[in-house]
């Protein structure tokens, strides 16, 4: 059976996870979120004070790392490492950066390809990163752009901390934003950027509901 994909990708706080989660059950699609992935190796290199920036030094404890990806009774992606459940630990905010810094090295993103390869082979799937479109799934069916100004994501993601119950000041979150961008579009391999064939969304000025309208629109057109 040829399976459908779907690549999301776009800066932090743009919006892929939530409207990649609620359009996958929509259409009854596996919603695979590859921040996790790095996230997870983030969280390793954190809890063993590694630098995450020294190349070697994580390169170093790859072989050491397990991680994999299940979907649990609520449905959702939950991340293993070594058999130990971190969905909740890898949110953290202090392992953004992290992930961000390990996505850099070109060994890390080589450990993660084959597996967001094969999850695509096997299902249909929404994919949300930074290099799918460009690197994992060259040949997705539908590849979609999402992006909003580093405010409006920034005022986003404020929102998000606050009913989460952990609040950071806006500055902070608006920083940490900047950052991101600025690290995951001018790193050497698979940087952030549009692929030639996707479609561009920005969803600065739309509310939920339309920018959800605006992707299952796209995904109908590329599909049918
Ligand atoms: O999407 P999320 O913010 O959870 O991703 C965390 C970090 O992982 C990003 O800042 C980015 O550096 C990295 N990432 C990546 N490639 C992907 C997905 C995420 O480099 N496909």
């Amino acid at each position: 059976m040829k399976t459908i994909s779907v690549a999301i990708d776009g800066p932090s706080g743009a919006g892929k996870s939530t409207l990649a989660k609620s359009l996958s059950a929509k259409l009854g699609y596996v919603y695979v979120d590859t921040g996790a992935l790095y996230r997870t190796i983030g969280y390793y290199v954190f809890s063993h004070g590694i630098e995450p920036k020294d190349q070697e030094a994580v390169t170093a404890i790859l072989p050491e790392i397990r991680v994999e990806m299940c979907y649990g009774e609520d449905g959702l992606q939950h991340m293993l490492l070594n058999g130990q459940d971190v969905t909740k630990e890898i949110r953290l905010p202090e392992i953004s950066m992290y992930a961000s810094a390990v996505s850099a090295h070109p060994p890390v993103r080589a450990f993660l390809l084959e597996m967001q390869r094969q999850l695509a082979r096997t299902n249909n799937v929404i994919m949300d990163g930074r290099d799918i479109g460009t690197v994992v799934l060259p040949d997705a069916q539908v590849k979609i752009f999402l992006t909003a100004t580093a405010e409006e994501r920034a005022r986003r993601r404020h929102l998000e901390l606050e009913q989460r119950g952990t609040p950071q000041p806006f500055e902070t979150v608006l920083q940490d934003i900047q950052q991101r961008d600025y690290n995951d579009s001018h790193r050497a391999v698979a940087p952030l950027k549009q692929a030639e064939d996707a479609t561009l969304l920005d969803t600065t000025s739309l509310n939920f509901a339309e920018a959800e309208q605006a992707v299952l629109q796209i995904i109908k057109e590329k599909t049918r």
